[in-house]
């Protein structure tokens, strides 16, 4: 299985030298070649998730038993496609260590870097996040792997929880607080892996959201939770997905290409509505980006938006299968205040405003981050205090260090030494 880029002027690359480079060569993204063909059974339905992640990516990895025991080492903890008490139906990603569906790429996609290519410079992984991909990538790096990690993040755009989850893992973690947005992040990251000397001194390890190892794994859950309702109600279903880089609502549409029974699927944004104007208008113009309520979505520029062009070239192909939808943070208020029985984080309310308005049955609602993670927005909604799970109280409780830095290349480099 083959890796070529949305721009179609690299080399094609096995998955492990996909995984080891992020981006391609022409700067593009990285898409398969051909996709797999499944047999595709109903029986998966009742597998136990590592086992089913094990069939899937088995398609797409060639090392099959490092593969059964790295799905067995990631993948611990539930994934279930659960009814709310008014009967919405709900696909809870948030069990893992990070309390976001960040732990499941995060995970995966550590316990793969034993069988990446080797090169010169010592690995280094380098990552921007919005919230919480770089809690799940340091969660997941201490855990299975002595590779140092460094953290961008933009100053006083993420909770005081996701903050403990940047700033507490000692040395192997380094956490840069950037004075600027996630897009200044995310471009001195990008940056890094342009620059001679950053690619000279490091094997820099992108752990972005357009690395397919970590895009890999969450085609599982789609594909599980499909299966799973298809079983239960004789029908399949389509997916609200909340979004920002579009990563989640990629390994969506992916999972359905590999032909498990996923309708259509809904990208639920923030009021960052770059994807939105673009499915009404066809016409691709970013704005900057704009804080909100879900923070972890507020991307202005979604960098998995090539991947999307190059599924669907035509945008009446497109609208066929997804369509996306902007929710103002008054919007998600209401629905947090709503949901009082079932409390949910700024991110699920996203998806969960959409799927109210929707008059039509068979729609899962996707929960990316546990409502704990957000207390200080959720709690005054709700009037209501809520329960923190036991490894989220692990990590507020840990001492914390991080190091604030202006938005340039240069403040990265000398906040390594
Ligand atoms: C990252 C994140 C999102 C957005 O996911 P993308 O893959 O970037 O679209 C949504 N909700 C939460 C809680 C997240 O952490």
């Amino acid at each position: 299985m083959k890796w070529v880029s949305t721009r179609g002027q690299a080399a094609p690359l096995a998955t492990s030298e996909a995984i080891a480079a992020g981006l391609a060569s022409d700067g593009g993204l990285l898409v398969p070649e051909r996709w797999p063909k499944l047999a595709i059974e109903n029986s998966w339905a009742e597998l136990p998730f590592a086992e089913l992640a094990q069939k899937i990516l088995l398609a797409f990895l060639s090392t099959s038993a490092d593969l059964a025991k790295i799905c067995q080492q990631a993948f611990t903890f539930p994934v279930p496609l659960r009814a709310l008490s008014d009967g919405t139906q709900v696909l809870e990603l948030f069990h893992g260590p990070t309390c976001a569906f960040k732990d499941f790429g995060a995970r995966f996609l550590a316990l793969n870097m034993k069988t990446l290519p080797q090169s010169g410079g010592s690995p280094l992984v380098l990552v921007a996040t919005s919230g919480d991909t770089g809690g799940a990538v340091a969660a997941a790096f201490c855990e299975f792997t002595a590779i140092p990690v460094v953290i961008l993040f933009p100053v006083g755009g993420v909770s005081k929880r996701q903050e403990a989850q940047l700033t507490s893992w000692g040395d192997q973690v380094r956490a840069l607080a950037v004075h600027g947005n996630f897009d200044d992040c995310q471009r001195l990251v990008k940056e890094a892996f342009a620059s001679h000397w950053w690619t000279k001194q490091f094997q820099l390890i992108s752990a972005n959201s357009i690395n397919i190892g970590r895009l890999l794994p969450q085609m599982v859950y789609f594909a599980s939770a499909s299966l799973q309702y298809q079983q239960r109600f004789g029908r399949a279903p389509g997916f609200v997905v909340p979004s920002g880089n579009l990563g989640d609502g990629m390994a969506a549409l992916w999972a359905r290409q590999l032909g498990f029974p996923i309708r259509q699927v809904i990208f639920a944004h923030n009021a960052n509505r770059a994807v939105p104007d673009y499915l009404l208008t066809g016409s691709w113009s970013p704005q900057p980006t704009i804080h909100t309520l879900a923070n972890a979505m507020d991307v202005s520029a979604p960098s998995n938006f090539e991947r999307l062009r190059h599924l669907f070239p035509k945008l009446e192909e497109l609208r066929k299968v997804v369509s996306a939808v902007s929710v103002s943070d008054a919007q998600i208020r209401a629905t947090i205040q709503s949901s009082s029985a079932d409390p949910v984080c700024p991110h699920t309310a996203t998806a969960l405003y959409v799927r109210h308005q929707l008059q039509d049955r068979d729609w899962v609602v996707v929960a990316t981050a546990h409502p704990a993670k957000f207390e200080t927005i959720v709690e005054p909604l709700i009037r209501d205090s809520l329960a923190v799970p036991a490894h989220l109280q692990t990590v507020i409780d840990r001492p914390t260090k991080c190091y604030p830095i202006g938005a340039s290349l240069a403040e990265v480099a000398s906040a390594l030494k």
